[in-house]
C-alpha cells in the first residue's frame, strides 16, 4: 500500500530534479490553489534542498474565481492585470523555472457567463504574451503537473467521501507519473530514452504527409512543413539544460503545415477546456482551416475558442499517443488534459511550437508564417486517438509506412 505523504515528496523530487532540473541559485515560480498548500511547501522543500535561489507562489482559489465571475463586471474580464505578466517576465529574465500545478474542478466554472470566459482568455493571452516566449520557445525551464483537488476528485469519484475521493485521485497520479515505482527518476530516464527512439525513427524518414483512419469515421491528410522536428519526452532550454516539460508525458510531437490539413476528425475524448466541458465534437478541415464543426456538448465553449483569432481556426500540434500506456490503463478519464492527452493521439487548435521547425526559434513571427507555422493567442490539446486507429506516414517519394495500427505504434 502506497504511503500517500512518502509517494508526494518522491512526486516533489520528481518535479524538481528530473522535471524542472533545478539548478542551484535558480528562482522558482510556482502556480498553484491554495488547495494544495501543503504539497507546495513538500516541493519548495524539494527545491531549497538543492539551493533555490527563491521559491515564488501565485496562489489562486477555485471558490474566489466563481465569484469574480459571477460578481465582477465585463472589464475586469477584458483588462487582464499588466503587472502580473510583468512580474513573470522579471522573473523569466532573471531565468527563473516555471511550474504549474493543475488540480480544480474540471468544470469550475459550467454556470458563469461564457462571454466573461472568452473575453478572460483572449486578454489574459494578449497580455501574456510574450511572457509566453520565454517557455513555448523553451528559453526558461517550466514544467506541468498535477495535484488531487477536492471538487476534480469528486467528479472523478463521486461515490466516495471527500477524503477517500483525494486519497483515490493521488493514486492515480502516482500510476499515470511513474510515482507508484520503487524508482520513479530511474523509470523516467528509461521511459525518456523510448520516447527519442520513436522520435528518432520519425525524424530519419522526414514525411511529408501523415493519413488518420478510424472506424469512427475519422479521415484526415496532415502534411508536415520541410524541417519539422519530432519532439517527445523532454527538451532542452536555452542554457542547454534538459527538463521535462510535463509529467506525466507520454506524446511524441511535431508541427502541421498550417494550410496543409484535409479531411474530418472527430473527437474521442471529452475536452475540458476553461472550466468547461466540450463533448462528443468533431472538425472538419479544408487547406488547413476549421471550415465546419460541431459538438453535441460545449459547442458555444468551443466557437468562443475559435473565435479566439484567426489561428485559433488551424493547427498548431501533432501528437502520437499509443493506446496502451500508464495513463490508459488506469482506465480513468482523469477530465483533465494534462493525463487525457497523454492517453490518446491528439492534435493542437491554435499556436505551435516555434521549436518544432528547424531554427524555428531564431525566426520572426514573419519567417514562421513563411513556413507554415501557425501562430495564436491559444494553444489547446484535443483528443482524437482510437483503440483501431491506423496512421499512414507518407514520404517525399510517395513510399508509405504504417506507423499506427489498432491505436498503438506500429514501429
Ligand atoms: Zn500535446
Ligand atoms: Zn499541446
Amino acid at each position: 500500500m502506497l504511503n500517500l505523504e512518502t509517494a508526494k515528496k518522491k512526486y516533489a523530487d520528481l518535479t524538481i530534479k528530473k522535471g524542472l532540473n533545478l539548478e542551484c541559485g535558480q528562482p522558482l515560480v510556482i502556480t498553484s490553489s491554495i488547495e494544495n498548500a501543503d504539497f507546495v511547501r513538500i516541493l519548495a522543500k524539494s527545491a531549497y534542498e538543492i539551493g533555490a535561489k527563491e521559491v515564488h507562489v501565485n496562489w489562486n482559489d477555485g471558490e474566489l474565481t466563481k465569484m469574480k465571475y459571477k460578481y465582477s463586471p465585463m472589464e475586469v474580464f477584458e483588462n487582464f492585470p499588466k503587472w502580473y505578466a510583468d512580474a513573470m517576465e522579471t522573473y523569466a529574465k532573471d531565468g527563473a523555472a516555471f511550474l504549474s500545478i493543475v488540480s480544480s474542478d474540471p468544470e469550475l466554472l459550467k454556470d458563469a457567463d461564457t462571454k466573461k470566459i472568452a473575453a478572460n482568455n483572449k486578454s489574459s493571452s494578449t497580455v501574456m504574451k510574450n511572457f509566453r516566449k520565454y517557455t513555448m520557445n523553451n528559453i526558461n525551464t517550466w514544467c506541468v503537473i498535477a495535484a488531487a483537488g477536492k471538487d476534480w476528485a469528486k467528479s472523478l469519484f463521486s461515490d466516495l467521501e471527500d477524503e477517500k475521493a483525494i486519497t483515490e485521485l493521488w493514486t492515480a497520479i502516482f500510476k499515470a507519473t511513474r510515482t507508484d515505482l520503487d524508482d520513479p527518476e530511474f523509470a523516467w530516464d528509461s521511459h525518456i530514452e523510448n520516447l527519442s527512439h520513436k522520435v528518432d525513427f520519425l525524424n530519419s524518414k522526414s514525411f511529408r504527409k501523415l493519413v488518420y483512419k478510424t472506424g469512427k469515421g475519422t479521415d484526415l491528410e496532415v502534411s508536415l512543413p520541410k524541417g519539422h522536428i519530432w519532439s517527445g519526452g523532454g527538451d532542452h532550454n536555452s542554457k542547454n539544460r534538459f527538463f521535462i516539460a510535463n509529467i506525466p508525458t507520454e506524446e511524441v510531437f511535431t508541427l502541421p503545415e498550417k494550410n496543409g490539413v484535409n479531411g474530418v476528425v472527430f473527437g474521442t475524448k471529452p475536452l475540458f477546456y476553461s472550466g468547461n466541458m466540450i463533448d462528443e465534437f468533431s472538425f472538419v478541415f479544408k487547406d488547413g482551416k476549421i471550415i465546419d464543426f460541431d459538438a453535441a456538448t460545449g459547442k458555444d465553449v468551443l466557437y468562443n475558442l475559435l473565435e479566439i483569432d484567426e489561428g485559433a481556426r488551424y493547427l498548431g500540434e501533432v501528437a502520437l499517443v499509443p493506446y496502451d500506456s500508464p495513463i490508459s490503463n488506469t482506465g480513468l478519464l482523469f477530465k483533465n488534459t494534462l493525463f487525457d492527452e497523454n492517453a490518446s493521439c491528439h492534435f493542437a487548435i491554435g499556436k505551435a511550437y516555434p521549436t518544432s521547425i528547424k531554427n524555428g526559434e531564431n525566426m520572426t513571427d514573419e519567417e514562421l508564417e513563411a513556413r507554415g507555422v501557425n501562430d495564436s493567442l491559444t494553444h489547446v490539446d484535443f483528443m482524437v486517438g482510437d483503440k483501431d486507429m491506423t496512421i499512414t506516414g507518407i514520404d517525399e517519394d510517395g513510399n508509405t509506412t504504417i506507423i499506427f495500427k489498432n491505436g498503438n505504434w506500429a514501429i
